[in-house]
């Protein structure tokens, strides 16, 4: 459990505004990278306010509607109605077979857009609020993940994007998982431009961590088949990346510097991702997409700037 547990007893916890301490929320605050990042972000004086399984301020399973909705609502409560941030670090990582897939799925991907859609208006409350969702470099590194998984996700229906990965066998939960990531990360960049978001000041964005070594890896390198892949994957700054670095990117994330990051994806992941897919990012427009994107181009120019000047 990390060190200021007793924060959100706070009677006023925007008190200190004026020295630019924030309320942060952070799932997954028990283990790993949650746990650095709410650390951190505690030294550096903030008001933390974790929500995990277990160990936590909130205790709440992810996993369930009922689950997501307690925990929702209690950050509500206890931030009375106002996040400076938050920080969607609650996840699992691939592993036996059995219900792993379903609760990579729920965790995965509703435990983040459920939550961030309870709390936006508590963002849109704050000034200049922050969102970080953790991702993955499986996002991008991971081969012939089914487009209808994704698809299924973003279409919110969790038993569908199950079904669609059995054929996978043993696999099934590393197809899901990359699935759960990329529909997570096109979520993020979705919403992140709309007037509810970039509109309300909300800056929300991804990173996207390649290994790094926390108990989710741990479990992985228990697993001799996974360990395999894990061990050879190609990393070319070498080794597995540390959770208090990453951590420190997220706090970047939530800071001033990241008044204009919106939409963004950003990997800290050693290098895999650019060693498999160098020259597929950046991309041009395709002359068969121009018009979609002439039409885009106008419809902001009609609309007006999404971002208030704040
Ligand atoms: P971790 O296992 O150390 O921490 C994950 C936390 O999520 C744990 O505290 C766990 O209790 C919590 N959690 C799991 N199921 C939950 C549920 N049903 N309800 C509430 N909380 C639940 O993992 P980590 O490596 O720190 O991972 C953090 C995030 O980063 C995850 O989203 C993970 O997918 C992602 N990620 C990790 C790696 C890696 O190599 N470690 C790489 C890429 C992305």
């Amino acid at each position: 459990m990390w060190a200021c547990p007793d924060q959100i007893q706070a009677e006023t916890p925007h008190e200190n505004r004026d020295v630019l301490v924030g309320v942060y929320a952070v799932t997954g605050s028990a283990s790993g990278m949650g746990h650095m990042v709410a650390q951190k972000l505690c030294d550096a004086g903030h008001t933390v306010i974790g929500v995990d399984i277990k160990q936590a301020d909130i205790v709440a399973d992810l996993s369930t509607v009922e689950g997501r909705r307690a925990a929702a609502n209690r950050v509500l409560e206890s931030s009375r109605a106002r996040l400076d941030g938050a920080v969607l670090a609650a996840g699992l990582g691939p592993g036996p077979a059995g219900n792993r897939s379903r609760l990579i799925a729920q965790v995965n991907y509703f435990g983040v857009v459920d939550l961030l859609n309870a709390w936006r208006t508590a963002l849109a409350s704050a000034t200049r609020a922050k969102v970080v969702v953790f991702s993955s470099n499986s996002t991008t590194t991971t081969p012939a993940v089914p487009a209808r998984t994704v698809r299924a996700f973003l279409a919110d229906d969790a038993d569908k994007a199950v079904r669609s990965v059995r054929l996978f066998g043993t696999n099934a939960s590393t197809i899901l998982y990359a699935a759960s990531k990329i529909a997570v990360s096109r979520w993020v960049r979705r919403e992140a431009v709309r007037p509810e978001w970039a509109g309300a000041g909300i800056r929300l964005n991804a990173l996207a961590p390649g290994a790094i070594m926390t108990p989710l890896l741990e479990e992985q390198l228990s697993m001799p088949k996974q360990a395999g892949a894990i061990r050879s994957f190609p990393i070319p700054m070498g080794g597995f990346g540390d959770a208090g670095q990453l951590a420190d990117w997220a706090l970047f994330m939530l800071s001033d510097a990241a008044d204009f990051l919106c939409g963004s994806v950003v990997f800290v992941d050693g290098g895999s991702d650019a060693y498999f897919r160098a020259d597929d990012w950046p991309r041009t427009v395709p002359m068969h997409r121009v018009l979609h994107y002439l039409k885009r181009f106008r419809h902001f120019s009609a609309s007006g700037p999404t971002i208030a000047s704040r």
